[in-house]
Parts: structure tokens; sequence; C-alpha cells
């Protein structure tokens, strides 16, 4: 048998395989996203030591990772705490075509910020303290895109 590497340079191609898989976000994630899909409600959970609420909601608090076992419904409105406006394509991470806007906004009632689109204004507009309420999503499965994206409160 003869040693073709011998004689020739191997050509290599890069690829990239697409691997399928699914996981669990597990029951307190699960119960986050069941009741946005099912109920349109936006769930936090709070600590019952130091207090803090989260959204999304937390195994362990972050402080003192005690179990956050107090379920709070949130309003659904909050204030822009930083913004970036994304000006490129990368149809596999982003859900919205560029120019949008992705927000850090602190929930009415929660200590911690979530990351979410800002849409229904000119990216250009945007603004830290900017009061924006969250919109659903008509067909809702249950991930964060349930929520569709936040907009300025009218
Ligand atoms: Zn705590």
């Amino acid at each position: 048998m003869s040693d073709w590497k011998k004689s020739i340079t191997p050509m290599v191609f890069p690829g990239k395989i697409a691997v399928p898989y699914t996981w669990t976000v597990g029951s307190t994630l699960s119960k986050f996203y069941c009741e946005l899909r099912d109920n349109g409600k936006i769930w936090a959970n709070k600590c019952p030591a130091c207090k803090t609420v989260f959204v999304p909601p937390k195994v362990k608090c972050i402080h003192c990772y005690r179990d956050p076992s107090i379920w709070v419904e949130l309003p659904g409105t909050g204030t822009v705490e930083s913004y970036t406006i994304v000006r490129y394509e990368e149809p596999m991470l982003h859900p919205r075509k560029a120019p949008f806007v992705y927000g850090l906004i602190k929930m009415d009632g929660a200590d911690t910020c979530m990351v979410h689109i800002i849409d229904e204004i000119e990216p250009e507009k945007v603004k830290v303290g900017m009061r924006v309420e969250a919109v659903l999503s008509e067909n809702r499965e249950g991930n964060i895109l349930d929520i569709s994206h936040f907009r300025p409160v009218k």
C-alpha cells in the first residue's frame, strides 16, 4: 500500500456541522416561559433572604445563594438602563434585520436587568432612562421571543 501523503499535499476544507440538540431550561425557567407562553405574564422570582427580585428568574440568588422561592408578577413596564444599535446582519444570531436596538431593561418590580429588543422607535431616538413596555408576540412558543420587543410607553 503506497503512502499517498508523501507525494501529495492533502487539501483541507474547513467545515461546520450543525448538530441538532435539545436541552431543558430547568424548573425555574420552565415556569417563567410557560407563564409567558400560556398566560402572557412576566414573572420574576424573589430571594426570601436578601429580597433581590430576578427577571429572568434565577435558580439561586447571586448574592446569598438561597433559593429565590417567592414568585412575583411584573407589570411589563421598565426603564432602559443601556442599549446598543446593531448595524450588521447576522441571521443565525439576531432575530431582527439590522439596524435594530438591543436594550438592557430594568423591569419595574425587579432588581436585575434583561436584554431585549427595543422597537417601534427609530434606533437613534432610544435613550437611557426611557420608559418602555413589553409587547407580547401573538403566537407564543415558550421562549424569550414570546416577548416580541419593548416599545416606548405612550
Ligand atoms: Zn439573596
